[in-house]
Formats: structure tokens, C-alpha cells, sequence
């Protein structure tokens, strides 16, 4: 066995935006680097797909310089639990293995908050990013008619991509209301034209299709497959036929791992200093898990966090002014999609809230804390392990989430035995990487 094979001086979790900029700026001075992703592709939720023919510039630029960069890449390894300070336990779809690091870098990204409503659960109703990227995998939304509602940027971005693959898009449904958009868009003129002229493509992709503010859906409808959606604007309630919901309420941070490893949490994200380090020694966290900022923020996060790790101080301190712009536009983006109380109620008593255990949300709600709901009712106890409705227990009910367990994402018995047994390295068993087979 060779011994230093499992073992890396900086271990970035998150092959996204930000693990991919951390890792380059501590690989090229330098530093051995390992960046372990469950997918397997490299650039996280908005480049995924793109490491085969990159066709976003961003992408391309990323993804070639991490691949000259020297750093390893360890897909398809999900990072379950930390047993002990240093070592981290993953899970490959050949086995458990043990992971160790001087330092590590979380860049775990988010993922889309769904709130229950009436007929949330019925076939075709799915949420935006995730029917964007089956749509950039194949599954076939050529001819469909689609609603896309909820909130937040990525709602028209789904739109766009969804017209392109051939969807029929009936309308969007953004319940912010037009007055708080056009302020952001105001905002952006002057501090980021750029994303306003990605904004206004978008828009101009999207003519004839009817974009609403201060709307948000209530109820879906349907047999065995959604076929309507009921909107309302507060006032007015009218019903829009469809063959898919495309519905999301923007992003919740993936902080299951940096609570598992005591990092402290402010508002939900994790708390960090200027150098992105976290509360915990040698450990720092970049990207959405600190707030939900885009892609750009998280490229400077991750530079920055690379850099520091890497000891690289004078270089990150250089990076500080572009990470505030970075940090206005994402206040921007909080005040401007912050979620209005109306989409908080829209679980009937019979509304299921747990899918994994069919814990609905009138059984839920009668706890006063997560813990107790849990163990009365199994929500969050599925599948899942709470990544959806642990989410909408907080946005819903103000539920905190007052411990993590591991393992942090499903694993299978058989891996945390492997590693238990401490018999199986990474150096022993093939894991394909980008750069470099293991
Ligand atoms: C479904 C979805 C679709 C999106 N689509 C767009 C879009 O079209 N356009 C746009 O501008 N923005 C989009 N976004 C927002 C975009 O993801 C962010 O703006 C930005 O890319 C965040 O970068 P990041 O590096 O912080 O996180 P991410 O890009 O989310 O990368 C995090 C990576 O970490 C991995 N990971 C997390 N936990 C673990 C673990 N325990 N073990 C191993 N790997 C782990 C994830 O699989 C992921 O690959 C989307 C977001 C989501 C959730």
C-alpha cells in the first residue's frame, strides 16, 4: 500500500465553481490537491455536463486550467462523515474509503428549496434546476407544456434552457414582485452590466412567453400526471393547464457536511472569516454554503480560499475587493427573492410534507422542533434523510436543524463497514479521475 496515496494536503469537497477555483489556486502553487464530487462530472450545477465539449466560456476556461492545474479528481465520491479530525470517510460505488487531509476546503454547494402545496407530490410536477438538468441529459421535453414558477434567477435560466430543448413554455410565475425585480435590475446596471446583458439574451429568448411577478402557484392538479397548475396573484386566481411544474423557491445551502464537522452556522450559512476560514482549525468553505451569491461569487470564494490554504495570503488579499462586489450582489439577490409569508401557508393539513415517510404536514406541524417531529412522525427519516422537507421545516415552520448525523448523504451498510475494517484504500482500488488515476 502506498501510504501517501489517500493522503493530500488540501482535500476540496465539490467539484463545482468553487472547488474547481480553490482547487487550481492551490494546486498551481504547488500544494497536492484531491477534489472529491458524487457526480461524475466535473463543474458542479451549472457547468454540469459541460467537461465532454464545454460550451460556456467560463466552463471551458475552469475546466482546462483544472485540468493542467496537477490537481486530482475523485468523482463519483460522496463524502459521508468525518470520524475523526483530519480524515474524512467516502463513499465510491466500489466501496467505503478513508480520506485524510492537512487541510480541507468545503465548496458542497446547494440545492433547491421545494415547499409543499396541494398536488405537489403528483408525477410531472419537479423541481426547476432538476428538470433543467434532465432536459441536458436527454429526457425529452420536446413539445411539452411547461409552467415554470416560484422564485429567484434561476427560474428564468431553467425557462430559457427548457425553450431551447423544445418545451413549450406556457408561462413563468415569479412570486417577487415586479417593483423589488426591476430595483435588482436597476442594481445590476450600474455594478454588473454583464449580468444584466445575460439577463436581457434570456428575456429576448423568452418573447411571447407571458412572465409574471408577484406570482405563485397554490395547487396542482391532475389524475395520474399533473395536467394544471392554479396561480394567483394574491387577488386573482386562475388556472393554467400543463403537462410539467417546473417549480422551485431558490437555494438552500448544503451545510450537512461542515455541521458534521462543527463548523458554526450564521443564518444557515457557514460562518467564515476573510480568508474563507471556518470556525473549525484548517478548515474553510466556499460558494453557495456561505450564501447564496452565483457562480462568479463562488469563483472568488474558491480562489480565495484556495490561495489561503495554499499559505498564498498577499495573493488572496488581492481578491478582496471583487468578492465584495460579489457579496453586495448576493445581499441584492436575498432582498430582492426573499420569500413572501403567502408561499410559507401553502400546505393543506392533508398536504404530504415528508415524501420519503408520507409524513404530512398537519401531523408536522403539531411538533414545536425538528427533533420531536422526527421522532413522532419519521419526517425526515427517509431516504432522503431530511434534504428536502428538513428544508421546508425551517422555511415553513422556523425549525432549526439542531444536529447532523452520519452519514451525511444515504451510503450503503457495506461502505461503513469497509471503512470501519480499515482494509481498503483508495490507493487499492481503481477510482478513474480527470487528472489522474488513483
Ligand atoms: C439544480 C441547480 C441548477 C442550477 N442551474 C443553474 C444555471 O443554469 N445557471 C446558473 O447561473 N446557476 C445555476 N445554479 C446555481 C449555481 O449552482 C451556483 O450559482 C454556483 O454554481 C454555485 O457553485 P458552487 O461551487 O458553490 O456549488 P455547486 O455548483 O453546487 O457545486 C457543489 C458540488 O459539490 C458536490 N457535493 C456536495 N456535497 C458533496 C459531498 N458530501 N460529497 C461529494 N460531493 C459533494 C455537488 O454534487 C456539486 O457537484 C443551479 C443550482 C442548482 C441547485
Amino acid at each position: 500500500m502506498n501510504s501517501r496515496a489517500h493522503e493530500f494536503e488540501i482535500v476540496i469537497v465539490g467539484a463545482g465553481p468553487a472547488g474547481l477555483a480553490a482547487a487550481c489556486a492551490a494546486a498551481e502553487n504547488g500544494k497536492r490537491v484531491a477534489v472529491l464530487d458524487d457526480t461524475p462530472w466535473l463543474g458542479g450545477q451549472i457547468w454540469r455536463g459541460e467537461q465532454a465539449q464545454p460550451a460556456q466560456p467560463g466552463a471551458q476556461k475552469w475546466i482546462e486550467r483544472f485540468r493542467r492545474s496537477g490537481a486530482t479528481l475523485i468523482d463519483q465520491t460522496s463524502v459521508i462523515a468525518s470520524p475523526r479530525p483530519g480524515v474524512l470517510t467516502a463513499e465510491h460505488p466500489s466501496g467505503g474509503r478513508e480520506i485524510r487531509f492537512q487541510k480541507l476546503i468545503l465548496a458542497t454547494g446547494a440545492r433547491e428549496l421545494l415547499l409543499p402545496f396541494p398536488g405537489w407530490m403528483l408525477p410531472g410536477v419537479v423541481a426547476a434546476g432538476g428538470l433543467q438538468v434532465l432536459a441536458k441529459h436527454g429526457w425529452p421535453v420536446a413539445g411539452k407544456k411547461v409552467v415554470v414558477a416560484g422564485t429567484g434567477p434561476l427560474l428564468l435560466a431553467v425557462a430559457d434552457g427548457l425553450k431551447k430543448y423544445g418545451a413549450h413554455v406556457v408561462s413563468t410565475a415569479e412570486q417577487a414582485p415586479l417593483a423589488r425585480v426591476a430595483g435588482f435590475g436597476l442594481k445590476l446596471l450600474l455594478a454588473h452590466p454583464g449580468k444584466i446583458l445575460q439577463g436581457l439574451g434570456i428575456k429576448s429568448r423568452l418573447l411571447g412567453v407571458p412572465q409574471r411577478f408577484g406570482v405563485w402557484p397554490v395547487r396542482a392538479e391532475g389524475d395520474r400526471q399533473v395536467r394544471s397548475v392554479t396561480l394567483t396573484d394574491g387577488q386573482k386566481t386562475w388556472t393554467e393547464d400543463c403537462d410539467l411544474l417546473a417549480c422551485g423557491f431558490n437555494l438552500v445551502p448544503n451545510v450537512e457536511l461542515p455541521l458534521a464537522l462543527s463548523c458554526e452556522l450564521c443564518d444557515g450559512f457557514v460562518r467564515v472569516d476573510k480568508w474563507q476560514a471556518t470556525s473549525v482549525e484548517n478548515i474553510y468553505c466556499a460558494g453557495e454554503p456561505t450564501g447564496i451569491g452565483g457562480v462568479d461569487c463562488a469563483l472568488a470564494e474558491g480562489r480565495i480560499a484556495g490561495l489561503a490554504a495554499a499559505g498564498r495570503k498577499d495573493e488572496a488579499r488581492q481578491l478582496f475587493a471583487g468578492r465584495a462586489r460579489w457579496h453586495r450582489f448576493r445581499a441584492a439577490m436575498a432582498e430582492t427573492f426573499a420569500l413572501r409569508p403567502e408561499v410559507k401557508t401553502l400546505a393543506a393539513d392533508d398536504t404530504i410534507f415528508c415524501r420519503c415517510e408520507d409524513a404530512t404536514f398537519g401531523r408536522v406541524k403539531q411538533f414545536s422542533n425538528w427533533r420531536d417531529a422526527k421522532l413522532q412522525t419519521r419526517c425526515g427519516m427517509g431516504a432522503c434523510q431530511g434534504r428536502t422537507c428538513g428544508a421546508a421545516a425551517r422555511v415553513v415552520l422556523g425549525f432549526g436543524m439542531e444536529s447532523v448525523r452520519p452519514p451525511v448523504l444515504p451510503a450503503r451498510i457495506l461502505s461503513l463497514l469497509t471503512i470501519s475494517s480499515d482494509s481498503t484504500t483508495i490507493a487499492e482500488t481503481k477510482i478513474t479521475g480527470t487528472n489522474q488515476t488513483l
